[in-house]
């Protein structure tokens, strides 16, 4: 059978140049890059390499400023405890951060609000967007941190970044951003956005899992999560991923080589799909259309179960997801789609289906064959369909 994979927001396939790289720096660079003998410095001159070519397509000022971590959840925990603690200094321990980020980062700030920190977490609306004057708003005295996420990995919205960021330099307050699901998707320029602190994955654009990023502007002290060596300047312990890093930076640039023809192709896609579903009676597209991944379908179908939808679909071929993947598995509607003030009935019926430049016309047209048959089909033993397709059952959307 066909399989059609769209759940490139939870992970992608690693390209053949980030594996070709990989395994020749495992098989011919497996020194350690602190030893000071050939092979060890080798090793370095290759991390070197890495983390210049990384730096270069954030447009970081100085590769110095690129740390490598073990994917974007410690790179998201990293920068908040390093705004928490750079805050905590000066006596200003107030966080602003939004209702709808990734758990590493929501579970993070919990953390430091049991810590003594206060958190402000912007509303989101429906559209799935936080407005600059929001977290200028938000923005108080003892304000130390500003942690907005680039693009949303449920909704694909794409946040006004570039504005958040002046906003936040005005008041002299840190901003972080998790841009796991933007880099290598969408153009970043650390410098022109005002960013201070951006976190990055590599296996969210064809790279191996495991390896990550954190990008910190010259003048941040980062605090160290892991303790030991005195790798990456001291802020992050422990022998270097080197084949990982380099695979990294490898896709990295791939990526960015071939950002506009695949976001032109993938977007057409992805808007045939939205169009396509979009016709099917009470579905509901999520967030904005107009600020969006290109990659990125979302959309609920009232009167389904996601889990339901989801077996069926893998049982026809298509990989989807309908939420996060750290979510799966637990029976709570999604915090990204409640946050857009969805029903927790409707926003149980949703779909996520995360395209990526390998995905084909094809693809779409089977999808628009198939995920339609499926829907009915639930809907047609569905115990709430009837009621809802009557009007007698009426969630205010
Ligand atoms: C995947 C993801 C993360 C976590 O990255 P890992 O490398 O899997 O730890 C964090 N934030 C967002 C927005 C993500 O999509």
């Amino acid at each position: 059978m066909k399989r059609i994979y769209v759940d490139n927001a939870a992970t992608t396939r690693v390209t053949e140049t980030a594996r070709r790289v990989f395994i020749e720096t495992m098989d011919n660079t497996w020194g350690n890059p602190s030893s000071l003998h050939s092979i060890g410095q080798a090793a370095a001159e290759t991390l070197l390499k890495a983390r210049q070519d990384v730096a270069g397509c954030l447009n970081a000022p100085r590769e110095r400023d690129i740390y490598f971590t073990s994917g974007g959840s410690e790179a998201d925990n990293q920068a908040l405890r390093t705004g928490a603690a750079m805050g905590k200094k000066k006596g200003k321990m107030h966080i602003v951060s939004t209702k709808f980020e990734h758990h590493a980062v929501l579970h993070c700030l919990k953390k430091l609000e049991k810590e003594g920190f206060e958190i402000t977490l912007l509303d989101v609306g429906r559209e799935g967007l936080v407005t600059p004057q929001q977290v200028e708003e938000a923005i108080r005295p003892d304000t130390c941190l500003v942690s907005v996420m680039f693009a949303n990995n449920e909704i694909g919205t794409i946040q006004p970044i570039a504005e958040i960021g002046a906003v936040c330099r005005k008041h002299g307050v840190l901003f972080h951003t998790d841009a796991v699901q933007a880099v290598g998707h969408l153009p970043i320029d650390v410098q022109a956005m005002n960013i201070d602190m951006l976190s990055m994955s590599g296996h969210k654009f064809g790279a191996p899992k495991g390896v990550g990023a954190l990008y910190a502007r010259n003048g941040i002290w980062l605090t160290n999560i892991i303790d030991g060596g005195a790798q990456e300047r001291g802020r992050r312990a422990g022998t270097e991923n080197l084949p990982g890093i380099v695979a990294m930076a490898a896709a990295l640039q791939e990526a960015c080589a071939n950002m506009e023809e695949h976001s032109k192709k993938v977007t057409a896609l992805r808007d045939r799909l939205i169009e396509g579903l979009s016709q099917l009676p009470l579905t509901i597209v999520n967030g904005s259309l107009e600020h969006r991944l290109p990659g990125n379908v979302n959309v609920c179908f009232q009167g389904i179960e996601g889990e339901s939808l989801l077996l069926l679909l893998d049982a026809k071929g298509i990989e989807a997801s309908s939420g996060s993947a750290c979510t799966s598995g637990s029976l709570d509607p999604s915090h990204v789609l409640l946050a857009l003030g969805l029903p927790h009935e409707v926003a149980h019926g949703s779909l996520r289906l995360s395209l990526n430049q390998d995905n084909t016309e094809e693809d779409v047209d089977y999808m628009l064959k198939e995920i339609p048959q499926v829907v009915s089909y639930l809907r047609s033993i569905s115990p709430v369909w009837e009621a809802i397709e009557k009007g007698e059952i009426h969630y205010a959307i």
